[in-house]
Parts: structure tokens; sequence; C-alpha cells
């Protein structure tokens, strides 16, 4: 936690405050996915705690053991909810995690593909640009009538692709309203903001229909890795009036709203989208049944940090004739956890495809929709989804609101 004029504990402080909490008890293992996908020790909470103490007391090597075991974390924080002694893995883990990216053991064995993803993902606008280079000039329409896309599996990335649409995401954007009830700003996320146009689409329409207007950034922002100046950055990026600022992943939430709650001066309060929805007054708007299954699948930043994954099932329950589930085994993450999905492929799909299989097996029909808050795990999950006959659409919850609005029902 960041106290302004306290001098701050070094990594190693911060590891051995968190890791000397735990007790060894074990209760935290089965809430673990890598153990119970493993079964072994050393990937499960309490190995990674000996080993981020290992290596703050300086008392093993980094050896290949080590690295593995804290490498493999989705840092989903289920152990954090199993645990009674309040061991705070994300602070600990963060640190073991900085301690190792500067020593000469951060070079790992990724390959050159995703090398050249994890660049892009950390810089948005090469991305953006790339992007609109690959749907504009028609390589795209090739590769996807030649079926490369399919060879290469790379379809289901494409597939979340903006298709056109143009996007209002511009920096600085206002959704202008005559007279609008309230103004929110909108934190999109950097990636999302190239990849998900459609949930921000969405989001533009429900509320516009709810008479409140949205400013987006100022300014490029992500959440990442987040210190003392892009938290005033954060602040910065949006107008002084703007008090509430609402995310449309859940994951970039996550990330970001325990630092914005403990820095002193913060005055912005960060909420996910479908939460803040599902405390307005949506009389006077209408939207037309679904008739099909709606799985909802609960990312882990919406289930244990943010506490909110109850709040999009309040939203849906808004749509007429929605047969909403649970998807089945909603507490063991789903293996995308942001950039997991590309660093520890393995272990990331074995828990995708615990994730569909279990769905298979426990739901009475396979749902028409899964609705998740967060893109990593939607683009994960649509990618085990690949293997199944039937298309199942993956969508953001609010995506799927807007297209059962009807039009014309809108507020005044
Ligand atoms: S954060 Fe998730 S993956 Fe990491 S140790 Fe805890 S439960 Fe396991
Ligand atoms: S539940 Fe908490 S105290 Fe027990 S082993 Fe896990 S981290 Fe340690």
């Amino acid at each position: 936690m960041y106290n302004p004029g306290m001098p701050q504990p070094t990594l190693n402080e911060i590891i051995l405050e968190q890791a000397n909490k735990c007790v060894l008890c074990g209760l935290c293992l089965t809430a673990c996915p890598t153990f119970n996908e493993s079964r072994r020790e050393a990937q499960s909470p309490r190995g990674r705690i000996s080993f981020a103490k290992a290596l703050a007391e300086n008392t093993l090597p980094a050896s290949k053991q080590l690295l593995t075991s804290l490498a493999g974390c989705l840092l989903c924080r289920a152990c954090e909810r199993a645990c009674p002694s309040d061991v705070g893995f994300r602070e600990m883990m963060l640190a073991t995690r900085s301690i190792i990216k500067k020593s000469s053991h951060s070079r790992t064995e990724l390959s050159a593909i995703v090398r050249v993803i994890l660049y892009l993902a950390r810089n948005p606008k090469t991305y953006s640009l790339l992007v609109t280079i690959y749907t504009k000039s028609g390589l795209r329409w090739c590769l996807q009538k030649t079926r490369v896309l399919r060879l290469l599996q790379l379809d289901d990335i494409d597939a979340l692709l903006p298709t056109g649409q143009p996007s209002f995401e511009q920096q600085g954007y206002i959704s202008k309203l005559p007279k609008p009830s309230l103004r929110l700003g909108l934190f999109t996320g950097c990636l999302s903001k190239s990849l998900d146009n459609q949930t921000s689409h969405s989001i533009k329409q429900i509320f516009n229909a709810l008479n409140i207007e949205l400013v987006t950034a100022n300014r490029p922002l992500c959440c990442g890795g987040l210190s003392d100046s892009t938290i005033n950055e954060f602040q910065a990026a949006f107008p002084a009036d703007i008090k509430t600022v609402v995310s449309c992943v859940s994951g970039c939430t996550a990330e970001l709203y325990e630092d914005l709650a403990h820095h002193k001066g913060n005055d912005i309060n960060l909420l996910d989208v479908s939460t803040f929805l599902s405390q307005q007054n949506f009389q006077g708007l209408k939207f037309k049944p679904y008739e099909g299954v709606i799985a909802v699948h609960e990312p882990c930043s919406l289930r244990y940090p943010l506490a909110a994954e109850k709040f999009v099932y309040d939203l849906l329950k808004l749509i007429p004739a929605a047969k909403i589930k649970p998807m089945p085994e909603n507490e063991q993450c789903c293996g995308g956890a942001g950039d997991y999905m590309f660093r520890q492929p393995v272990m990331a799909k074995k828990l995708r495809d615990n994730k569909v299989r279990a769905m298979v097996k426990k739901l009475p029909a396979l749902p028409d929709i899964i609705v998740t808050s967060n893109l990593g795990c939607a683009t994960n999950l649509q990618a085990g989804l690949q293997g199944l006959n039937e298309h199942i659409e993956v969508v953001h919850p609010v995506t799927l609101l807007a297209r059962q609005l009807k039009t014309g029902g809108e507020k005044q």
C-alpha cells in the first residue's frame, strides 16, 4: 500500500510480511486451479509461498523449479479467499515477480510469436495500427477464406478483432447528451479498446438510454503494474467533475481499484460496469425476451478481489424469459488470466478444457451464449469452444443487454 511520506518497504520485506502469515494449514490447496490440475505442492499456494520466502531470504537458488512454480501462478486469488491467515497473495506475488524481473532469471523460453503478442499487448498504439492494416487491406479476408487462420489456430483471436464498426474510443470522447442526468468516466483498458469495440458500443447504447453521459480518458491508460505516478495519471485523465469511472474489463478494474482506493487524495470511485448498471433505475426501458440459455462465466477478477459477480446476474434479470445459469466450476480460473494464456499455454489450455468439459457434463443443455466481463476470459473460452459442434457465442453481459434493448423504448 502506498503511504506518501512513509518509508516504503523493500520487495523482500513485502514478501516476508505476507509469507510469514502463512501457518501452512493447506486450506488453500483445493481452491488453487494449478494445484488441482497438477496435484503438485510446487504448483500450490503453500508451495509458492515457500519458494517466495526462500527467494526473499536468499536461502534457495533461483532454480528452474522455483521459477516454474512462481511463473505458474495465475494470480487468480482464489487462495486468498480460502486462507484463514489473511495472506496477501497478490502483494507477495507482485513483489516476487518484480525481483525475478530485475534479475538475470527473467529470460524465459517464450516463442517468438508469444513475444510479439505480449509486445503488442503492451503497445496498444502499434497494435491498433496493425489491426487497422490487417482488417482494411483485405489480408484478413484472404486468410479467413483460405482457412489459414484455422490451420494456425488463430481463428479465435481473429474472431475478436473489430468488424469495421467505427470506434468511439478516441481519447477524451464525450457521448454528448442534451441534458444528461449524470456524467461518468469510461475506462476500457488498453487492449479492449482495439479488440472489443462491440462492448464499448453496447455500453454507450445502454448509457445513452439511461441518459448518462460518458467521458473517456484524455490519454492512453493501462492498468498494468501501477506505480504511484500512473495512479496520478489515471486521476488526471478525466475531467475534475468525474467522480465515478466504470470499466468494461473486470481484470483491469481489479488491477486498479485497490490501488486507487488506498491512494491518499483519490476521490475517484472505480466500478465494474455491471455493478454500476445493476444499481440503476431501468423503469421506462423495455427489453426483448431472450429465449435461449445464458451461461454466466464469473472471471476470477470479478469473484475474488471485486466480489461483484452477483451484479451480472442482477443485470441479466432485466431480460425477460432469460434462462440464466452459472457456468459450472466458476470458482476455478479458466486459464485466461491476462497474458497467462500466452505465457503458460499448456496449463492455460488444460484449465480451459476443464471448464468446457464441466459445462458439457454438468449443464442440462449447452448454453446458446456465454457472458463474461473479462476480455481475456472471452478470448480463452472462445478458443476452448472451437472443438464443440455447436456454435456458442461469448459476449460481455452489457452487449447482450444492449441487443435486447427495444429501440424507441429509451427514456427521454
Ligand atoms: S493465485 Fe490462484 S493460481 Fe496462484 S496460488 Fe493462488 S489460487 Fe493458485
Ligand atoms: S490457507 Fe493460508 S495459511 Fe493456510 S497454507 Fe494456505 S496460504 Fe498458508
